[in-house]
Order: structure tokens, then C-alpha cells, then sequence
């Protein structure tokens, strides 16, 4: 006799070919014909003329795949043990053997379930023919419940699929799984990030988890494999106690996420073809599990992330409100200072001022980024020139360039443009752009001031095609068909890697190599330079290769003055 298992891997017996047939008649000439004929026509039988041995191989020989009977046995009737093979497989092929086929029992082998019956005596191809239809039968069966498993399974996964909350999706799944399996109830446990199991849900509060049910959710989480469980008190709702159950590991991307225990006192939840449908059903889980995990924490440090932002702005409106007075009067005495001074002392004062210029000078960009994040700035519209415009701004800058001997040019369309916008802010955009190319170039090295009429169409092509675009729309209707002003700061300075361009134009964020670091600055102006390129409806960009130099563009839309 097979030992009741308590741990034991899957083993659902599909795979097997030959149709397993468990032959009982308590005649035991009938019992050995019958086993004869089936073994003969290849089938694997386990015969007995004893029903309570019988009842026994259902529970712990299985999976069958027919169950041939004599309706009339001393101690259960063939009709009884249908009824039992049946819970067990839903789709079992059942024969009953009859001496007498009065109505009455054929009435009641249709009610229990039963796939056919044949009545005593027979011919044995008779028998054979009874068995394979009754087989041919099972496997449609089968196949139709498998169908009608997947379907139900679809409507879970679609509810499992639906929510990304964890405590939800627990309840969902936990759900799914007792409505798949008719279970009486079920646990949920999680892998945390230390790879520990935690008991997350229980389907219902009345039964509690005991110590069976942890360990096989452990066994199965550590060998990664399904376990049954049988005879061992799984939980308890205080009086009564469940002792069958499987535990099944969850997994996603091969990684475990954690382990479902399902568990009934009917063997229902031991049946073939219920584990299939859970192990579908796990599949779905586990994925379903991590992405809901992986959205939390994407959740979290979004959050985080905003967080940040708002103390970066807090900082900024701080600083540049609470420092800008006490700095106007260091600046001012220091000033004064400087101008009653001679020799040494003058030169110390010039330094203080200097100092506190660099100071002033961060505190400004500053409050001007934050004006110009909460929308604060207003344009202010002028007819510019274009080679005006841009030989000031170079201009400005020039004695800088000088001071590290680096040339700095301008190359201009000959036929003057004349445009409508902000003047001021142009300057300041240029000015920003200039000032980081004699920062960041070497002495000796070369810059060149660019500016031109574009079509849109190239003007989006490059712009969009450069990993280093800062991240603003243009905020009109400005598209490949108009005419855009475009504006370009080129130096053979240190570059920037690649992977740093599309962050540049953040606030505060400087390139990570230490000759960046050196120059000083605090990553203010690229982000001032975006919003005022923004704020006028265009578009910056920077196209660099790491050690020969950068270019940084900007596009304006070219409004033209209207001649009425
Ligand atoms: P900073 O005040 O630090 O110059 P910016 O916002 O103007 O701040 O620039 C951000 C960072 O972008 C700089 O710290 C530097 O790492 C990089 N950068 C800007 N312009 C250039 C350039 N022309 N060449 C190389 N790196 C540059």
C-alpha cells in the first residue's frame, strides 16, 4: 500500500502516454479477465476485487485515467466510488460492470457522473471498445474543461492585471485562486528584500496559519517547486482544522516573489488538472506582483524626487531673498572701503569685492530662474537687429576671451535682419552661452558666434536629433513651414559627455568631471538660458563631443515688424 505523503513534488501524471484504468470487482475471476483484456490492449492496470483498497489508490495511487467497477460490492458500491473518483478528477473516465441493467441504475450512474456502463456477461472486444470510447471521451472532457479553466483565467488575470496597489492585488489574486480552485481558504506570503517570507494575507479572518502551512510555504519557496501537503494541520479556525493543501512558488523574470497555500479538507485541491490551472494562475501573480512592486518604488521615488525639487525651489526663494540685502551692504562698505584705501590694503579690498560680486552675480540667477519659473517675467518686445545683437553680446565678453588669449569671432549674415523680440533677454542668453564657452575652453582656443535664418523643418530635425535638447516645446504654432532666427555658440573647449548633455540644463547640475568643477559657477545658467529661450517660444540644444568642444544653439521664431 502507498504511504501517505505529507512533502512531495508534482507529479500530475499528463505526461504519461498509456492510460492508467483501476479495475475493481469483488469477484476475482471477473477482476482478472478484465485485467487480462486491458493489459493485453497495452493498458497499465492496477486491478483489486477490494472497494476500501480501491478508495485508497484514488486518493494515493493516482491520477487514473479510468475507473472500471462492479456496481455491487459488499462494502461500497461501484456507484459510490464514481462518485468519489469524480471529486477527485472531474474528468475521469468511469465504467460501471452491471449484472442488471434495470432503468433504475442506469438513472442513477447518469446522476452520479457516470461516463458509461456495460452489462455482465460480455465479450471482452466488447470491453475494450466500452473502455477506448470511454477514454476518447475523457480526453474531450478534458480538453473542454481545460478550456473552460483558461477562460475563467483570463477574466482573473484581466482583474489581477487591472490594479497596480499590492494590498489590492493580494486580495485579487488570493481571490482568483480560492474562486479557480474552490478552496476552502488560502495564504498569500511575499518575499521581502532580504529574501525572507512574510505571511501578507490570509483569504478570510477565519482561519489562522499554522506552523505546516509556514514551512511548506518555505519548502516551496526554497526549492522552487510545488508541495502537497496531507494530514498535517495547515491552519485552524479554533475547533476544526484544514490538512490538505499545496503551497506553489510565485515567480517573475525567474526570480521568486512569493509563495500562494491553498488549502481544503476535500481532495479537491490534490486533483490533476487543478495545479495546472494554479500554476497558470501563478504565472500571472508573480508578474502581476513585481510590476505592482516596481511601481511602488517608482512611485516612492518620484515622490522623492518632487520633494526635492520643491526644497531645490524653497532653497533658491530662501537664499536669493535673505542673501540679496546683507550682500548689498558687504559689497557697498567693501566699495567704500576700496576707494579710501591705498597700496596693500586697496588690493585686499579689490578681492572682498570681487568676492562678493561672484556672490551677487549667483544670487541674481538665482531670483532671475526663479522669477522666470513662476511665469513672474514678462517680454518686453523690440524691434533688434541681428548683427547689432550679436556683435554686442561678443563684445561684452571679449575682454574675457583676451584675458585666456582665446579668439573669439562672429560669423553673420550679410544682408542686415531685423527681427521682433526681447532684446535684453537675447543678451542674456548669449551672454550665459558665451561666458560658459571662455569658461570651458582652454587657453588659445577658438570661439565662434554664429547666427543665421534656418527653415523650421531643419531647425526641429537637428534639434531633435541631438541627444542634448533641453527640455522645452515650443510653446506656439511655429513649425517646419515658418522661418526661425537661430543663434549658435561654437568652441573647441573640453566637451561633455554624451550620457551628461540632456541634463545640463537642470537646475544646479554641473558636469561631474573636476575641470568642470574648477571653474566655479553653480549650474544656474543653462537652466535660466531654457527658460528664457522657453519663454519666448523656442528651442536650445547642445550638440558636443567630449574633448574637442561644444555648440550650443538656440532658435527663436522670427516674428517680423508688420508694415501697416
Ligand atoms: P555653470 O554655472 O556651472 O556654468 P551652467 O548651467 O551654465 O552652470 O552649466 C552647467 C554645466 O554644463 C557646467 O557646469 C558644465 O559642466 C557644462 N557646460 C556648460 N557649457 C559648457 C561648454 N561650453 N563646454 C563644456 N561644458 C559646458
Amino acid at each position: 500500500m502507498n504511504q501517505v505523503r505529507t512533502f512531495s513534488a508534482v507529479n500530475d501524471g499528463h505526461s504519461s502516454e498509456v492510460a492508467r484504468i483501476l479495475v475493481v470487482d469483488d469477484e476475482e475471476y471477473m477482476c482478472d479477465i478484465c485485467t487480462r483484456t486491458l493489459r493485453n490492449a497495452s493498458y497499465e492496470v492496477v486491478p483489486t476485487t477490494n472497494a476500501n483498497v480501491a478508495l485508497q489508490e484514488l486518493r494515493e495511487g493516482g491520477p487514473f485515467d479510468l475507473l472500471l467497477a462492479d456496481i455491487k460490492m459488499p462494502t461500497i458500491s461501484g456507484l459510490e466510488l464514481a462518485k468519489y473518483a469524480r471529486e477527485i478528477d472531474p474528468a475521469i473516465a468511469i465504467i460501471i460492470m452491471t449484472g442488471h441493467t434495470s432503468t433504475e441504475n442506469l438513472r442513477q450512474a447518469v446522476q452520479r457522473g457516470a461516463a458509461d456502463f456495460i452489462s455482465k456477461p460480455f465479450e471482452l472486444e466488447e470491453l475494450r471498445l466500452a473502455v477506448d470510447q470511454a477514454l476518447h471521451k475523457r480526453l474531450l472532457l478534458q480538453d473542454s474543461l481545460r478550456l473552460r479553466a483558461v477562460e475563467q483565467l483570463l477574466q482573473s488575470s484581466e482583474a489581477i492585471n487591472a490594479t497596480l496597489d499590492r494590498p489590492q492585488l493580494s486580495r485579487v489574486i488570493l481571490q482568483t485562486a480560492l474562486r479557480q480552485t474552490a478552496c476552502q481558504t488560502g495564504f498569500l506570503f511575499l518575499v521581502d528584500s532580504r529574501n525572507r517570507l512574510r505571511k501578507v494575507r490570509a483569504a478570510d479572518e477565519v482561519w489562522h496559519l499554522l506552523e505546516a502551512g509556514r514551512d511548506a510555504a518555505h519548502y516551496a519557496l526554497a526549492k522552487g517547486q510545488t508541495f502537497f501537503i496531507e494530514d498535517k494541520a495547515i491552519c485552524s479556525d479554533g475547533t476544526n482544522e484544514i490538512t490538505r493543501g499545496l503551497a506553489m512558488p510565485l515567480r517573475a523574470q525567474g526570480d521568486m516573489v512569493g509563495v500562494l497555500l491553498l488549502c481544503d479538507n476535500q481532495p479537491g485541491v490534490l486533483r490533476p488538472g487543478t495545479h495546472e490551472v494554479i500554476a497558470l494562475l501563478a504565472n500571472h501573480a508573480g508578474i502581476a506582483l513585481r510590476n505592482a512592486h516596481l511601481y511602488g518604488q517608482l512611485q516612492h521615488m518620484y515622490q522623492r524626487l518632487q520633494e526635492l525639487d520643491q526644497l531645490k525651489s524653497e532653497f533658491i526663494a530662501i537664499a536669493s531673498h535673505e542673501l540679496r540685502t546683507p550682500l548689498s551692504i558687504v559689497l557697498g562698505y567693501s566699495m567704500m572701503v576700496r576707494d579710501q584705501s591705498e597700496g596693500d590694503q586697496r588690493e585686499y579690498a579689490q578681492r572682498v569685492v570681487d568676492s562678493a560680486q561672484r556672490i551677487k552675480d549667483i544670487v541674481d540667477d538665482m531670483l532671475s530662474l526663479r522669477h522666470l519659473e513662476m511665469r513672474e517675467t514678462t517680454l518686453s518686445i523690440n524691434r533688434c537687429n541681428l548683427q547689432h545683437l550679436v556683435l554686442q553680446a561678443v563684445e561684452r565678453m571679449q575682454p574675457i576671451a583676451q584675458s585666456k588669449a582665446q579668439e573669439m569671432t562672429a560669423e553673420l549674415p550679410e544682408a542686415p535682419v531685423t527681427f521682433l523680440a526681447d532684446r535684453e533677454k537675447i543678451l542674456l542668453v548669449l551672454g550665459n552661452l558665451i561666458s560658459n564657452a571662455t569658461k570651458f575652453t582652454p587657453e588659445k582656443g577658438k570661439i565662434v558666434v554664429k547666427a543665421a535664418l534656418w527653415p523650421g523643418k531643419q531647425v526641429l530635425e537637428v534639434a531633435q536629433h541631438t541627444g542634448g535638447m533641453a527640455d522645452t516645446a515650443p510653446t506656439n504654432a511655429d513649425g517646419p513651414d515658418e522661418t526661425w532666427i537661430v543663434m549658435q555658440v561654437c568652441d573647441t573647449g573640453i566637451g561633455i559627455p554624451e550620457h551628461e548633455q540632456p541634463r545640463i540644463f537642470e537646475r544646479f547640475y554641473q558636469v561631474a568631471a573636476s575641470l568642470t568643477r574648477q571653474q566655479g559657477g553653480a549650474g544656474l545658467g543653462l537652466a535660466i538660458v531654457r527658460e528664457l529661450t522657453a519663454l519666448q517660444g523656442g528651442l536650445v540644444w547642445v550638440e558636443s563631443v567630449e574633448g574637442q568642444g561644444s555648440t550650443f544653439s538656440f532658435a527663436l521664431p522670427y516674428r517680423m515688424e508688420q508694415n501697416n
